[in-house]
């Protein structure tokens, strides 16, 4: 067996210890003589794991006891409608708009509105091509919005707001996580809502996560579908119909993987190195390579770089992919490459991939 290093933006690469340990798991968890799969998720073995998971993923994160945790299913997507749809309450939200994501975010709550309340673009960057972040005179805030959501990883346009550019601006701030919740450590109170896809950092794909202020919660109006609506998810312990337990299980399975990794900050320093080895193999191409974003606003997780010459990329991912690196198509919106570098990945992956990027850029420069 031969695993290849991947790259995938995601579903992406999971940490092998996990894949081990499911597999140790699979036909007989703990002596239930069933596999997690085959488990009532009422039962006290699927509870416990639910329960578990919860309690690790607050200590990793340090969510304070007025936020709820949620495991809900329908991926972010789910929750580009399910937000305006509990949170607008007849008002207006506001979206900064700097990529593809937040852009679908944007659309969608414009879809769920219809006449109910009004959805604005407090700023964007289109223009630019999403390589940048607006400036702070850019940004028109409403400041009786219901809320202001951002993206705060976008993971095509491979934009990530610093964690020191999130201010406070008075309105619940609600982000799309998906792609780098768990890379770094987040000041989970300055957030109305934080929600994200598992599929990137957290586990397989099938749970989402959301992590609400109490606050927040009960202001669905009753047209709200039952199973859409934050605060029955919330009184029924995200258990009103059965819920993704698998998923739950194995990204339980990574919340005591990352604890292992000396927890988010010990991720995060993990995850700045394997960022600069990339980005410094990219920059110190002499153009070979490109990557459009600006400096200060680089994605950790998610580096897209170009090739000065297109013909070659085609020839590039073959080659890749006989040196065992997976992944490394770009999202067609944007065209070259992309390399994800989840927590997962490790820097022994990283230093591989920039070691075949340097050889092919002296075969073919
Ligand atoms: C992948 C992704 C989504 C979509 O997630 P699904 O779980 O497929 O709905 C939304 N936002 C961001 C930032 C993503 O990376």
């Amino acid at each position: 067996m031969t695993r290849a290093w991947n790259f995938s933006a995601g579903p992406a690469a999971l940490p092998e210890e996990v894949l081990h340990q499911a597999q140790e798991e699979l036909l007989d968890w703990h002596g239930a003589g069933c596999s997690v799969m085959e488990m009532s998720h009422r039962g006290k073995e699927f509870m416990s794991i639910l329960a578990q998971a919860e309690a690790d993923l607050r200590e990793l994160m340090g969510i304070p006891e007025h936020y709820k945790v949620l495991f809900l299913q329908g991926g972010a997507t789910q929750q580009f409608a399910q937000i305006p749809l509990n949170l607008l309450a007849g008002r207006s939200a506001d979206y900064i708009v700097t990529g593809s994501w937040s852009k679908k975010a944007f659309k969608e709550a414009q879809r769920v509105v219809a006449n109910a309340g009004t959805v604005r673009c407090a700023a964007s960057t289109e223009e630019s091509g999403f390589t940048r972040l607006p400036t702070a005179e850019e940004i028109k805030l409403d400041p009786f919005a219901a809320y202001l959501h951002v993206c705060t990883n976008e993971t095509i346009h491979g934009v990530e707001i610093p964690a020191e550019r999130i201010a406070d601006t008075g309105v619940p701030l609600v982000a799309d996580m998906s792609s780098h919740i768990l890379s770094r450590p987040v000041p989970v109170e300055k957030f109305g809502l934080i929600y994200a896809g598992a599929q990137k950092n957290i586990g397989p794909s099938g749970v989402t996560l959301v992590i609400i202020h109490r606050d927040l919660l009960g202001m669905a109006p009753l047209t709200v579908p039952t199973l859409m609506d934050y605060a029955v998810m919330a009184e029924n312990g995200s258990m009103l119909n059965t819920p993704p337990t698998f998923s739950i299980y194995i990204a339980g399975l990574v919340f005591q993987w990352l604890k292992r990794q000396g927890g988010l900050a010990g991720m995060a320093a993990i995850n700045a190195v394997k960022a600069e080895m990339l980005y410094d193999c990219i920059d110190g191409s002499d153009g070979f390579y490109t990557n459009p974003v600006a400096a200060d606003c680089r994605s950790r997780m998610n580096v897209p770089f170009t090739l000065a010459d297109a013909r070659l990329d085609a020839v590039f991912l073959d080659e890749a992919k006989a040196a065992g690196l997976l992944g490394l198509k770009g999202h067609k919106s944007v065209g070259g490459m992309r390399a994800s570098l989840y927590n997962a990945v490790s820097v022994e992956a990283v230093r591989v991939l920039i070691e075949f990027m340097n050889d092919f850029a002296k075969s073919n420069g």
